[in-house]
């Protein structure tokens, strides 16, 4: 069983595995409800409640931000043709699972709340999504025949044709398609989150890492086009988003389609001009494709926040050959002093795997050197899960869990000493918040500062929910810091 843990900023990944070292990590993106449906569309609205097919779904997600986004706009495309949404799998006449598979532990999760079906699923509709269906494909239906949809997420996109065969009674549906250049786009998305807006502006993975099964779950990279990208922007603007999160499991390798060619720093620069629009993130950054064109950028325009998502997966040079990430230890640290070069200090956080296979305690030190040198505001740690059609699946020299586990608790210990100093030497400052939680604590409110990290603080205001604020550090933790709010 592979456990991870990530301290510091908030929680980058949610269900694929992440623990937080009994840190604080800030309020859940899970405790944020929004009414709120977009892009604007008076039809989406009004069949948001009616039941036009009778129908009603549940889903539930596992796994990364993208997922999450994924599911928002596959609850789109269903409210579009007249589901309702409902809050337990018990109301629901069709259960819709959006999966994740990057350790065995979330993929095993999948499986076991199938098997909550066996006997009562009889008169719902069961469907498996994302990258659990895409592994599996159709040996899902024989370990789990109540399933009667399989998908996985480079298919989306026939999504309608898939429900109405649903709709007609069909009972073993796929889309394990995952050859394709298409992207996902939907009129309508269902978001979650009233404050944050995410946007998939890349899809797929052209990398091959050796341990992870995203190419094959996922699909070759495919990039939206600009012009989409910034339409939505445009429309979440009007709808009173005021943060945008640009998503993509390498989300700098973005290739702009269309005629405009925009390189990915252009893009940051004109998603931050929309009007309404006052925090620009963006995540994962791949170290090979990251340049200084992006610092430049966000030396130049503050609505790009300071937090850059850099994954290392290991110090040494010998592990990262062998797992394929196409950069040295030197040259991922040359990526760092372009970052700590910028006219403003960036967050820098990252991923590491531990005990891949053939990592000796040489290799590790390396990677706990790492740590040191490119101070990191906050760490995922994973053991390494072999996958199936992996690479590293062939590789010999499995390190035992024991190790495993020993390396992730020094790495976790090192970067709990790292990050206390860290945010040490932010007492005294003024930054600036954005408040998205109350606490139940009279005159206590929590909220994110554009380098990510979430604030706990006081104030005598009555509404402060949705707006910016400055906070004074008045005290700070390992994962948090604590403050009050100032005039402004
Ligand atoms: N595309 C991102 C990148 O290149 O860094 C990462 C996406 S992956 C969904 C998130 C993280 O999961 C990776 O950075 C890696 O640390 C971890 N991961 C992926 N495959 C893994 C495996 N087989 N075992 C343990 N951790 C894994
Ligand atoms: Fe997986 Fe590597 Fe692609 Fe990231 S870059 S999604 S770790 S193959």
């Amino acid at each position: 069983m592979n456990k991870a843990f990530d301290i510091g900023v908030e929680s980058l990944s949610r269900n694929g595995g992440a623990e937080t070292a009994g840190l604080e990590a800030g309020p859940s993106r899970d405790t944020v409800h929004s009414g709120k449906f977009d892009p604007t569309d008076v039809a989406a609205a009004k069949s948001f409640g009616e039941t036009a097919n009778g129908g009603t779904f549940f889903l539930e997600t596992f796994g990364c931000q993208m997922n999450d986004h994924d599911s928002e706009k596959v609850a789109g495309l269903l409210l579009s043709r007249g589901y309702r949404q409902v809050e337990t799998p018990e109301a629901a006449r069709m259960i819709l699972y959006n999966t994740c598979s990057i350790r065995e532990k979330a993929a095993q999760k999948v499986f076991s709340r199938l098997g909550e079906y066996r006997e009562r699923g009889a008169d719902k509709i069961i469907g498996v999504l994302g990258c659990v269906a895409q592994q599996e494909g159709q040996d899902i239906f024989k370990r789990a025949p109540w399933v009667s949809l399989v998908c996985g997420s480079a298919s989306y996109r026939k999504l309608p044709e898939m429900l109405a065969e649903l709709e007609a009674g069909n009972k073993r549906v796929t889309g394990l398609d995952n050859d394709t250049d298409e992207t996902f786009e939907t009129e309508i998305t269902r978001r979650d989150n009233p404050w944050r807006a995410y946007l998939t502006i890349i899809e797929g993975c052209d990398k091959a890492c050796a341990y992870c099964v995203v190419p094959h779950t996922r699909g070759p990279e495919r990039s939206r086009g600009s012009e989409s990208i910034l339409r939505e922007v445009r429309q979440l603007a009007e709808l009173g988003y005021s943060e945008v999160q640009l998503l993509g499991q390498t989300v700098n390798s973005y290739v702009d389609p269309t005629t405009r060619h925009m390189k990915f720093s252009d893009l940051l620069l004109e998603v931050a001009q929309v009007a309404g629009i006052r925090r620009v993130r963006f995540t994962t950054s791949h170290p090979r494709d990251f340049g200084a064109d992006i610092v430049e950028a966000i030396d130049r325009e503050s609505k790009l926040c300071d937090h850059i998502h850099l994954p290392v997966q290991s110090g040494s040079t010998k592990v990262l050959r062998a797992m394929a990430r196409t950069y040295t230890r030197e040259e991922y640290l040359e990526k760092i002093a372009l970052i700590r070069g910028a006219k403003r200090a960036i967050s820098i956080t990252t991923d590491i795997i531990v005990g891949f296979p053939g990592e000796t305690d040489e290799d590790f030190a390396e990677t706990l050197s790492m740590l040191d040198e490119a101070q990191y505001d906050g760490v995922f740690g994973f053991k390494y899960s072999p996958r199936p059609n992996t690479p590293s699946l062939a590789l010999n020299d499995p390190i035992p869990e024991e190790v495993k586990g020993q390396r992730l608790a020094m790495i976790q210990e090192k970067q709990r000493l790292i990050q206390t100093a860290r945010n040490l030497a932010m007492l005294g400052q003024e930054l600036d918040v954005f408040v998205s939680n109350k606490s139940r604590r009279e005159n206590q409110w929590s909220g994110h500062t554009t380098s990510n990290r979430v604030i706990s603080f006081s104030s005598q205001e009555q509404e402060l929910l949705g707006s910016y604020v400055r906070v004074k550090v008045t005290d700070s933790g390992t994962g948090s810091l604590t403050g009050t709010h100032v005039a402004g």
